[in-house]
This record gives C-alpha cells, structure tokens and sequence, in this order.
C-alpha cells in the first residue's frame, strides 16, 4: 500500500514524484518504457522555452530532472506493464501478477504519435519506418516519404531534404496546414515534392521499405513509388485508452480534470499532456505534477 502510484514518468510523472517526494508521501512510480523522459527523448533541437535552463536537446533536460530526482525516496519502475486498473478501488495489476494499492493515483502518461494504420506500418519498424529526425544521417542519399500536413511533417521534409535526394511530403488536404515559413520553404526546395489530397495505402518490401502506395485525388487509381524510407508526422494521441471506461474524456480522448488536476473521481488525479490538450508543454506539465502533489499532500494532512 503507497500513499501515491505515479503512472508515466515524463515530465508531468518526474514533477509529481519530486513533489510527493517533499512532501513525505510514500510514492512508487511506474513507467512504461526501458528510460524515463517521455517525449523529452524525442526533442533534438534546443529547448528555448522552458524557464531557468537552456538544454541542448531533450535528453540533456531529462538528465536534469534525474539528477534533480537522485537523492529522493521514491521508487521507480521502469519496464512496466499495467494490465488491470480499477480506479474507484485505486488498484493497479501489473504483468508480472504484481498487485498495487495506493490511496491516490496520479496518471500521467502522455501522448503517443498518431499512427496511418496502414499494412507495412509496423513491420518495417526499425526497417524503413522513421521514428525520429535525429536518424536522418542513416537516410542520407536515399528516398525519403514524409506523410503529414503539419508543421512537424513540413520541419521534417525540410530536414530529410538537407541529406536525401527526394522527399515527398504527401497529406490529404488541399492545403498544408504547416506555418507559412514552412510551406514557403516546401515549395522552393528543389528535392522536395507535396502532393496535397493524397493518401499513403500502404508501405512495400521485403527486407526493409521499398515503396509507399500512393491514391491521389482525381487519379484513376493508385501508384506505387520507390522510397526507402517512410516518417508519419500526422499528430498525436493520449495515452489514456487504459482509463478510458472509468474516467470522463473529452471526444479525442483527453482526460477531464479539474482546476488542481483532478479527475471525476476523488484522488485520482491526471496531469500533463494526457489532460491538457490546449498547451502540451514542458512546463504546462512540470506544474501539473506539483499541483496534483500538492493537493495529495494536504488531504493527507502532510
Ligand atoms: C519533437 C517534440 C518537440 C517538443 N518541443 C517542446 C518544446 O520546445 N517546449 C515544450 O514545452 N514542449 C515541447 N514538446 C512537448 C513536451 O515534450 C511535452 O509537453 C511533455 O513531454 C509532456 O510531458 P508528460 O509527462 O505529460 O508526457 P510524456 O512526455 O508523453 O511522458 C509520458 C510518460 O508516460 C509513459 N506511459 C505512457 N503510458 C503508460 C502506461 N500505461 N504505464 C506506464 N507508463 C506509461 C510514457 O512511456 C512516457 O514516459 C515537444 C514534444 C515533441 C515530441
């Protein structure tokens, strides 16, 4: 029995747990993945945003929170896997037949990428499929498909450009979505190529992608052509399906919260980016996580 289970440890789940940590709450933590970060491990540009450090990318802030962390008396499991929750009864079990009990919960598992769910999609997973730009030098000199119409998809095309001989930005709207120095940039760069009202059907090949399948408005059917590489940059979800019989949600799936972050039912809190889908930020989900610690804290007379 803890006092808090953390579930997601991002940064709205490492703000938390700090907190519970100073407020001499008995708080285990539970993260899904081999590292902790969250999207923090995906940022590999410099982070101008966030107040009182100016890290070069993601992963040297999240080092930052660890180390910030490495003193406290919470404990962290990564590599985890929640199979059953009952919220009313704040219990959790996990795959290993592992039972939890806490008197709150504070969910903050974050946002995942939005996937095509096309056939290919996950096969070529480390064979073709894209995770991150940072990759891109393995991409050098090869053909390049960007699916997306937004500024993630357009900063990506533009990044893929600087190494790849083609890059083809295909969306389904009529018009990109992506801010307009982006959408400039598109249309002047001489390897890239946007097909607008054009969907991907599906990713080809055998040992690794060989070729996107491609229907493009107003063409009689669709197209095969030869890329060796594919990023989906088409948005993001909450990871909250989990939550999602127990729990009100807005339509896309965005936990509701309260004013101190918490949800319908009492002590079980969501913060960050899963219960915040107007500012999914750094800090946005830092302050999430101390309030929901904070709120604990008091009940619990601490
Ligand atoms: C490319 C990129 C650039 C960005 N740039 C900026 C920027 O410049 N400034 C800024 O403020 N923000 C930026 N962001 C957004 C920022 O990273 C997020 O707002 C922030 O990481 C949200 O933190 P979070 O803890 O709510 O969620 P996340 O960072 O998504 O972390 C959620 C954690 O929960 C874990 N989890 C999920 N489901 C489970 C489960 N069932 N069980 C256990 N664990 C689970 C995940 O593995 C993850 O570790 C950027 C994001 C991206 C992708």
């Amino acid at each position: 029995m803890h006092d808090v289970l953390i579930i997601g440890a991002g940064p709205a789940g490492l703000s938390a747990a700090r907190w519970c940590d100073e407020l001499g709450l008995d708080t285990l933590v539970l993260e899904h993945s081999e590292e902790v970060g969250g999207q923090l491990l995906s940022i590999h540009n410099p982070i101008e945003n966030y107040l009182g450090i100016h890290p070069h990318n993601g992963r040297e802030l999240r080092d930052h929170f660890v180390e910030q962390t490495k003193d406290c008396e919470f404990d962290l499991w990564t590599n985890v896997e929640i199979t059953s929750v009952d919220l009313k009864a704040k219990r959790l079990v996990l795959r290993s037949g592992e039972e939890l009990k806490s008197i709150a919960i504070i969910i903050a598992t974050g946002l995942r990428r939005r996937k095509l769910g096309i056939p290919g999609e996950d096969e070529f997973i480390g064979r073709g499929m894209i995770e991150s730009s940072g990759d891109r030098q393995a991409f050098a000199g090869k053909d390049v498909c960007v699916v997306g119409g937004g500024d993630a998809a357009a900063e990506n095309a533009l990044l893929f450009a600087e190494v790849c001989p083609t890059v083809t930005l295909v969306h389904r709207g009529k018009k990109l979505r992506a801010r307009r120095e982006f959408a400039e940039q598109l249309h002047t760069n001489h390897c890239i190529t946007v097909f607008p009202e054009s969907v991907v059907h599906r990713i080809i090949g055998h040992e690794g992608v060989e070729a996107v399948e491609i229907e493009r408005a107003g063409a009689i059917k669709p197209f095969q052509m030869a890329v060796q590489g594919v990023i989906v940059r088409i948005g993001f979800e909450p990871n909250s399906e989990r939550f999602r019989d127990q729990l009100k949600m807005d339509q896309d799936g965005y936990v509701l919260v309260n004013g101190v972050q918490e949800t319908m039912l009492e002590n079980i809190f969501a913060v960050g980016d899963v219960a915040n889908p107007l500012s999914p930020t750094i800090s946005s989900a830092v302050g999430g996580g101390a309030t929901a610690a904070k709120v604990i804290a008091s009940r619990l007379g601490r």
